[in-house]
């Protein structure tokens, strides 16, 4: 059976300008990630910002394309689907973004918002059953739909919009959801609401979610697997309590060692500054692209790449320090 959908070694390089001389620059560098079609799963892409998550979830969604490498879906590369294919990979691959406010249309009350999908997809044989299908996808997020149904988004808090467009989701019971930085502009005690909607629709729906987050603090309650990125490149993937308890790669460890123990709720403090990660973006650095500020960097660092090598089954990791036992 193929995978739901496989990200098969893409690389996106983003082209800068400069007159004489043209820049480049890589935002995602053969990263590769499966997510199977018979289980339900959550995966977390973590990484700074300028660590290409975004660049992903943007490739996944169809909005740009690889420069080189595949997103296939059901084993079908999704720039060459036919417009019925393309059809059904937008009802079955939905998202929700950081801020739910651009994704709702201001002219339009929240009646309209859940409308749409069911008049689209005919979900419903009359408006009364429409009715009730818009109130039962409010309810499922845990909104009162008589509070809600007729207001328009900006009558709305950012976590009630946030809650829209989940059940916007509900109604639309795609299998798989990307979910980019959708708590991070929400007030922190609503976020763990969000995030159990998210589990929910997992586990009610069966529909599994890439979950793009910078605060590693929030994939702690939902996520089964993780990958974590750094300037574009995979460091170290796994099934997540493997990877949050016994970290590989030095990136990694002084990202996790960062989240103060016994309680890994708390948020991720050990970011790496985001102005060394645009400068490092920029520049074309050679071997392993941590090396300039590893703790453990060998000789071989600033020389070769380090392959992504299995550990074990559930476990790899992108280090010279595996390679070279
Ligand atoms: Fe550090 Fe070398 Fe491993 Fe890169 S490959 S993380 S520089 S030890």
């Amino acid at each position: 059976m193929s995978d739901l959908l496989e990200i098969k070694n893409v690389t996106k390089i983003f082209p800068l300008g400069g007159i004489i001389r043209k820049k480049y620059v890589t935002a995602v560098e053969n990263v590769s990630l499966k997510i199977p079609e018979d289980k339900q799963v959550i995966i977390t892409l973590a990484g700074e910002s300028g660590s290409g998550k975004t660049t992903i979830a943007n490739m996944v969604m169809g909005f740009i394309k690889p420069t080189s490498g595949e997103i296939l879906f059901r084993g079908k590369n999704i720039w060459k689907m036919s417009k019925k294919e393309r059809k059904r990979y937008r009802k079955e691959v939905q998202a929700v973004f950081q801020d739910p406010f651009e994704s709702l249309n201001p002219f339009y009350k929240i009646r309209y918002v859940l409308m749409g999908p069911i008049k689209k997809l005919k979900l419903a044989n009359s408006q009364s059953e429409a009715d009730k299908l818009a109130r039962e996808a409010l309810l499922d997020v845990n909104l009162d739909p008589d509070e809600v149904l007729d207001k328009y988004p900006h009558q709305l808090s950012g976590g009630q919009r946030q809650r829209v467009m989940l059940a916007r989701v509900f109604l639309i019971k795609p299998k798989l959801l990307i979910a980019d930085e959708p708590v991070s502009m929400i007030d922190v005690s609503l976020r763990a609401d969000i995030l159990k909607i998210i589990h929910n629709l997992e586990k009610e729906y069966k529909m599994s979610c890439l979950y793009i987050t910078h605060d590693l603090s929030t994939a702690f309650s939902i996520s089964n697997f993780i990958m974590i990125l750094y300037l574009g490149s995979v460091t170290e993937e796994g099934d997540f309590e493997t990877v949050v308890k016994d970290p590989k790669h030095p990136y990694v460890r002084m990202l996790i060692n960062s989240i103060p123990l016994p309680n890994p709720r708390s948020r991720w403090k050990g970011r790496v500054k985001l102005q060394d990660i645009e400068i490092a973006r920029l520049e074309k650095i050679s071997g392993c692209k941590f090396h300039n500020r590893c703790p453990e960097a060998m000789p071989i660092c600033s020389k070769e790449v380090p392959p992504l090598i299995d550990l074990n089954e559930h476990h790899k990791v992108a280090c010279h320090l595996y390679t070279t036992t």
